[in-house]
């Protein structure tokens, strides 16, 4: 399912309080699906959205003659759009339910579920307290604002009544300015977006949109002024295979060497030991040497139809001498299939004379890893 659209209409509705109109206008088709958020104010409203496309000017305004006689007029001058009718069922005024918001909110951070409001700052409350250790707690606030410069207020102020580092959660990123986005991180004040922690589960309840272990450790790391993620070990080298290419640590490299046997082709250019399966059988090991290698590397990883000449390895040889280290990589890392055929290097013409040129083009079904050493 996409991102919600909830988030960014809690940055357009002042107050989180509108017509059913209006947030339908938001919302669209989610607004039937998160009526759980929602719940009916005992005041009406006073307004309504225009429902002329394109819109007047004006939001119009409720006139109520006698229940059963309310109609909305366009406030334009002159008037721009008829007078209507309206239930009174249109002009019943939804808020979101902050406390359901902010319990959700909490939740997915990971931290303990409370609620107060902020003295001072409108739409900003204390949502909950979050465990960096077990000896110390971050406060954790949820703010929804309209306008950058109240944004840039609220951050202000938390930041001066807060000792120590806190958690802010906003519905998404739009209104955080790049200086107080500094500013937080000075501080070290762990931003999180709704956006990025709640989503529509299938029964209309906002669950969490990622794993809570991961925004548990991210956010942990935030409040303690540490790096995330941790800063990488520097690749030991790369893989890529008939699905993906990854980066790989000294570890993981020798986990996938542990598991060659479930790759039909095998090339590692660490050790330039090649292994082939061919119909469940292991097939001899083959050895390349540092020339070898790096000219079947190239086929694999530009997937180019080239002649042995054409290649960077190939510069500057002699079309003999390109061709025969061409041929005797190939022997050691490909499956012979009959007299003429390869498994995975398949022979195409040249548009030159006398001349042959090779691709890597295995087919489907084959499972093949090419791994490449780091260059120091
Ligand atoms: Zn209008
Ligand atoms: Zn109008």
């Amino acid at each position: 399912m996409d991102k919600p659209r909830l988030w960014r209409a809690l940055e357009r509705v002042p107050g989180l309080a509108a017509v059913p109109a209006e947030w339908q206008e938001h919302l669209g088709e989610e607004w039937d699906i998160a009526q759980s958020l929602f719940r009916p104010r005992q005041d009406l409203a006073t307004s309504v959205p225009c429902p002329s496309a394109p819109k007047c000017e004006c939001t119009h305004a409720v006139v109520t003659h006698s229940p059963d006689d309310i109609v909305a007029v366009c406030r334009c001058q002159p008037r721009r759009c008829e007078t209507a009718p309206l239930k009174r069922s249109d002009i019943v005024a939804y808020e979101v339910d902050r406390k359901t918001l902010g319990a959700a909110a909490a939740a997915a951070v990971g931290a303990e579920s409370a609620w107060s409001a902020v003295d001072g700052l409108a739409m900003t409350w204390r949502i909950g307290a979050f465990a960096i250790d077990p000896d110390s707690r971050a406060p954790v606030y949820m703010t929804t604002q309209i306008t950058a410069d109240d944004f840039q207020h609220v951050i202000g102020k938390l930041v001066a009544v807060t000792d120590g580092p806190f958690v802010l959660v906003a519905p998404t990123h739009d209104l955080l300015r790049s200086a107080d986005e500094a500013l937080l991180e000075r501080r070290n004040v762990c931003f999180l977006t709704l956006a990025d922690l709640l989503a529509w589960d299938e029964k209309g309840a906002l669950a969490p949109a990622q794993s809570p272990h991961k925004t548990l450790d991210e956010t942990r790391a935030k409040l303690r002024g540490e790096a995330f993620p941790p800063t990488e070990q520097a690749a030991y080298c790369r893989a890529i295979t008939h699905e993906s290419a990854f980066t790989m640590d000294a570890d993981e490299y020798k986990a996938l060497v542990a598991r060659s046997p479930e790759f039909a082709v095998f090339i590692d250019g660490v050790t330039g030991a090649a292994t082939r399966y061919h119909d469940g059988k292991a097939m001899p090991p083959g050895k390349l040497t540092a020339g070898e290698f790096a000219m079947i590397a190239e086929y694999i990883e530009s997937r180019k139809i080239m002649r042995p000449t054409g290649t960077k390895t190939g510069t500057g040889k002699s079309a003999e001498t390109a061709r025969s280290l061409f041929n005797s990589a190939r022997r050691k890392v490909d499956i012979k299939l009959g007299r003429y055929e390869w498994c995975c290097f398949q022979t195409r013409k040249a548009t030159e004379r006398g001349q042959t040129a090779f691709e890597f083009a295995p087919p489907d079904g084959i499972a093949w890893c090419l791994i490449l050493p780091t260059q120091a």
